[in-house]
């Protein structure tokens, strides 16, 4: 290979705990009486948006407010009858803006990777399906200003799985597509999404899901549920180096 692409969220910057914290952190009377387990499922029902409201951004039916909104009204709904409306919701998606942007971080082993990106001349950068303002001031907080090339929804109008938008992130770092590696924590829109436009996609799975679907381990190919495509599957980002030629 000779360049990477990367997803963000949850791929290099660790979204789901800076939200996680975010959502804990907002003072929120109606859910004081919320115990430890409560809140990891409230924190769930929030980040994994079983009701697809970023989606329904994506597809240009809500504002990027507004998902974040009908997400943590219906997260609520399951552990407080108070209503989410007016100048409570106004109130909420304030201090979310404020707080969330202090809790991005970037994954302990993104920098060692860039490291050995950089020495071995390697270009790289990012693809996400959010606007690229918004993603590089998240990449530029999380200590990432060195990922110069970022591709975002409104870079080629545009989303993720739609195969322009991987593409004009192989154009960007100067490389030809079926040389690029993109590599991203969902398996659909990142690998299979990628393969699809003709990168080589690579599948993060840091929690090891593929795992627990009795799937197979040991090697870095993972064998999935029947009828989804094979894609490779690394559980750490240092696994990105064996998709590169060796160090001379
Ligand atoms: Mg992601």
């Amino acid at each position: 290979m000779d360049g990477v692409l990367f997803d963000i969220d949850d791929t290099l910057v660790d979204l789901e705990q800076a939200m996680g914290h975010t959502l804990q952190a907002i003072p929120d009377p109606a859910l004081s009486h919320l115990g430890d387990d409560d809140w990891v499922r409230y924190k769930a029902l929030y980040t994994t948006d079983p009701q697809r409201h970023y989606d329904r951004f994506l597809a240009g039916e809500l504002t990027f407010e507004e998902q974040r909104v009908h997400r943590v009204r219906h997260a609520r709904a399951g552990f407080t009858p108070e209503p989410f409306l007016g100048r409570v919701a106004e109130a909420w998606v304030r201090s979310y803006e404020q707080m969330l942007p202090q809790h991005f971080r970037a994954y302990e082993d993104v920098v060692p990777l860039l490291d050995a990106l950089d020495a071995r001349g390697v270009p790289y950068g990012a693809v996400s399906n959010n606007v690229h303002d918004y993603q590089r001031a998240k990449l530029d907080r999380a200590g990432l200003q060195r990922i110069a090339v970022l591709v975002g929804i409104d870079t080629v109008g545009v989303a993720k799985p739609d195969p322009a938008i991987y593409r004009e992130g192989a154009r960007l770092i100067g490389t030809a597509p079926e040389r690029t590696l993109y590599v991203g924590d969902n398996r659909l829109v990142d690998a299979e999404g990628a393969c699809s436009a003709g990168l080589v996609g690579v599948w993060l799975d840091r929690a090891g899901r593929g795992e627990e679907r009795g799937t197979d381990s040991g090697t870095t190919t993972g064998v999935l549920a029947e009828g989804a495509s094979e894609v490779p599957r690394i559980a750490g980002l240092p696994a990105v180096l064996q998709f590169l030629p060796p160090v001379r």
